[in-house]
């Protein structure tokens, strides 16, 4: 991995990045860096705003800060894998990890499904967002990965493009080495969609929709029943290990 900051607190924005840009900041940014961070006016941060790479910049302000100057570029715009995390939406508290968890683990977009055990029915789009860009701030990410409108399982199934690889995690597969499961799917990779259900697991007619998908990979992810949280760290992990950017092959940038 390049040689990077993490040390320095990171802020995501909006507005495009360039040497001499001078961006005001809104009361929420200018809260969080003086009263959280506490760094006061000519203290550094670093900003990224999922375009143009990463840059330092100054903080300004009288009182408080309120414009930050945009000094010099540290990192290159990389591109997230083709990597789509799809599941059935937690409540509170595990959604929320589950999200930051995902982003961390590099997926380029988070799509909620709606299925026939899903304890959830109303999903908070902009919480979700929320939880994308403070785990990107946190962990050096540069490219901020999609949130996308939540659908019923089978209309998402519809919608999607076929040639993309759809590794379903079924703890009702037969458990064998998840490593070889991946590698047979590593011919003519165009996409990954990883799908984990939620707490009550897919109904049957579900399941066998999945199954009946053109390109669909069943991962088994061990012998014991993980909750969804967990499953979506232990499938992310197998999955960029083998087919996703932990390998030199898998990454884009
Ligand atoms: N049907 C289960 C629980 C589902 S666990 C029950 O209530 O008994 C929630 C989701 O995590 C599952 O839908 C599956 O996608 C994933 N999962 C959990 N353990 C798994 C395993 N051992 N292998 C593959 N996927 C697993």
């Amino acid at each position: 991995m390049p040689v990077a900051d993490f040390r320095s607190p990171r802020l995501f924005v909006d507005a495009d990045l360039a040497a001499g840009a001078s961006l005001p900041l809104d009361r929420n940014q200018s809260n969080y860096l003086g009263n959280v961070l506490r760094i006061s006016t000519g203290g550094t941060i670093l900003v990224f705003n999922g375009r143009d790479g990463e840059w330092q910049a100054v903080i300004s302000g009288r009182k408080r800060p309120d414009r930050l100057d945009v000094v010099a570029h540290i990192r290159s715009q990389d591109r997230l894998p083709d990597l789509h995390y799809v599941f059935a939406p937690l409540k509170h508290a595990r959604l929320d990890y589950m999200v930051q968890k995902a982003v961390e683990m590099g997926a380029s977009s988070l799509q909620p499904v709606l299925t026939r055990f899903t304890q959830v029915t109303r999903v908070n789009g902009e919480r979700m967002r929320a939880n994308a860009v403070e785990a990107a701030e946190q962990c050096g990410i540069l490219s901020i990965a999609d949130v996308a409108e939540p659908a019923p399982l089978e209309r998402w199934l519809t919608g999607r493009p076929a040639r993309r690889l759809l590794i379903f995690c079924d703890e009702a597969a037969d458990t064998a080495d998840p490593v070889v499961a991946l590698q047979a799917g590593a011919a003519t990779l165009d996409g990954i969609d990883v799908v984990v259900g939620p707490e009550g697991g897919f109904a049957e007619d579900e399941r066998n929709l999945l199954l009946r998908q053109s390109r669909t990979l069943r991962l088994s992810l061990g012998p014991r029943i993980l909750r969804a949280d967990t499953a979506a760290v232990a499938a992310l992990a197998l999955v960029q290990a083998v087919l996703g950017d932990w390998t030199a092959a898998g990454r884009r940038d």
